[in-house]
């Protein structure tokens, strides 16, 4: 019996974070499909090639695990060289963007300043938007098509063939376990290093699947025989509205009613979250240039406030790009202290200290567990209430139990 390839075992044993790298890096013989419950996830062709190309994969692949030791920073949240509570001064970026437009309005930024010739991101696939592409914009309308974020599943790093294939400076826009691998990426390859001089991450606290988006749409009453044109997780104000558009099946365009960003992520998305994000070390983006999220110690008073995104540069070049950004008057900022992030995001931090626990009851079934290193994991859990650590140990065997999450993941693909 031959041996199952690396990348197939790493979804098997639900260490995939659904990137798209090593599909992405290897067209020809991974392909990137939609599981509605599994997420999206490579599948490797049945073939002595498919087996080569995920045996060379595997090396890019941050899903089975990271080095953090150099980027761990003081806390284990990744380094901190500057951080600020900033909008995109452009109002229509600040509007459509998740949190303040940050994102967006770095990436135009980057564009416009020639320090690179295209950005790679995630958009609404246009015949189906409930699931997403990656893709390769270069300009304000291409990078428009991604502002505001997608709580569904998405694989940015699937651009990494198209950047290595072209000639042009690209910068990297994905959440931190995508920017986790294309740093695993450029660190085995130094030309596809040059070529990706600037990484964004954004903040994530774990991404639901399509079985959540489609329970989502019932919430907002989209008729299950009608056409999805468009459908917004966040943005258009801060948190802003989950909404849909969609062609009825007499043909008329209509608008859903929108419910707030706490009601969808919080009764409908996030129960949906993957087994590998409840297990993840780095919601942050330590990995990344600049990582962006959302200033909650600072909570919008309603959600058509204009926004807020917090900025934390973590490289010198990301340091350099957001000065030379809120000296443009691109970004419009005020500084923070550099603890900011604990502060900003409690939940995360309560999610980095369970992950110990929960990693150490998931080597109690046997379960292999991601091979991080450089991270105060046993530190982090070691200061979370007694409660919180038990739950996170007896919780997680309960749920290993009850899910039989040991079973080997197999993936059907929606498409
Ligand atoms: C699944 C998920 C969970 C999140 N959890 C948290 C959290 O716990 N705390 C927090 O502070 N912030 C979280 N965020 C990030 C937050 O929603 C904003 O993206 C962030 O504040 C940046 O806002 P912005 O207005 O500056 O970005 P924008 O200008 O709106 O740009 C957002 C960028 O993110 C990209 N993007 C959107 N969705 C995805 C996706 N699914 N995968 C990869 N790239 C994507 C887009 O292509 C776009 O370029 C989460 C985002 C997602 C998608
Ligand atoms: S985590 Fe990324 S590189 Fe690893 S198997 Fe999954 S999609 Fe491929
Ligand atoms: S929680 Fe971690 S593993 Fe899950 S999508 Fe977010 S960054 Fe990736």
């Amino acid at each position: 019996m031959t041996r199952t390839d690396p990348i197939t075992r790493a979804v098997q044993r639900n260490l995939c974070t659904g990137c798209g790298a090593c599909a992405g890096a290897f067209p020809k013989a991974i392909r990137m499909v939609d599981d509605p419950v599994h997420g999206r996830r490579p599948v490797v062709a049945a073939s002595a090639e498919g087996r080569a190309a995920a045996e060379q994969a595997v090396s890019l692949c941050a899903g089975t695990g990271a080095d953090f030791t150099a980027h761990a920073g003081d806390d284990g949240f990744g380094p901190v060289l500057g951080a600020w509570s900033a909008h995109a001064a452009d109002a229509e970026i600040r509007h459509r963007g998740s949190s303040g437009g940050a994102v967006t309005a770095l990436a135009l930024f980057a564009l416009e300043q020639g320090l690179v010739g295209g950005v790679a991101h995630i958009a609404a696939r246009a015949e189906d938007p409930r699931l997403n592409e990656a893709v390769i914009s270069h300009d304000r309308a291409g990078l428009m098509r991604g502002a505001g974020s997608r709580y569904a599943q998405a694989s940015p790093a699937e651009a990494l063939g198209a950047v290595a294939a072209g000639t042009a400076a690209v910068a990297f826009i994905g959440k931190p376990c995508d920017v986790a691998s294309v740093h695993k990426a450029k660190t085995s390859d130094p030309s596809l290093s040059a070529k990706l001089p600037l990484s964004i991450a954004i903040f994530c606290a774990g991404a639901p699947n399509l079985v959540a988006t489609d329970r989502l749409l019932d919430r907002l009453g989209v008729p299950k025989d009608a056409t999805v044109l468009d459908l917004r997780y966040r943005g258009n104000g801060w948190p802003g509205l989950m909404q849909a558009r969609y062609r009825d099946a007499d043909g008329i365009e209509q608008d859903s009613p929108g419910i707030p960003y706490c009601t969808g992520w919080g009764k409908i998305l996030q129960s949906e979250r993957r087994w590998r994000c409840r297990i993840c070390t780095d919601h942050t983006g330590a990995f990344a240039d600049i990582s962006v999220g959302d200033p909650w110690h600072t909570p919008p008073e309603g959600n058509t406030d204009a926004g807020r995104s917090l900025v934390v540069a973590r490289s010198a070049a990301g340091l350099r790009l957001v000065k030379a950004a809120i000296a443009a008057g691109v970004l419009v900022a005020e500084t923070q202290p550099v603890d900011v992030i604990a502060k900003a995001q409690p939940n995360l931090v309560a999610a980095q200290g369970a992950v110990w626990g929960r990693r150490l009851a998931m080597r109690g079934f046997g379960m292999v567990v991601p091979a991080d290193r450089g991270l105060p994991l046993m530190q982090a859990w070691l200061v979370l209430p007694l409660r919180a650590k038990i739950s996170s140990v007896a919780g997680t065997a309960r749920r290993i139990w009850r899910q039989r999450l040991w079973r080997a993941v197999v993936i059907g693909g929606a498409r």
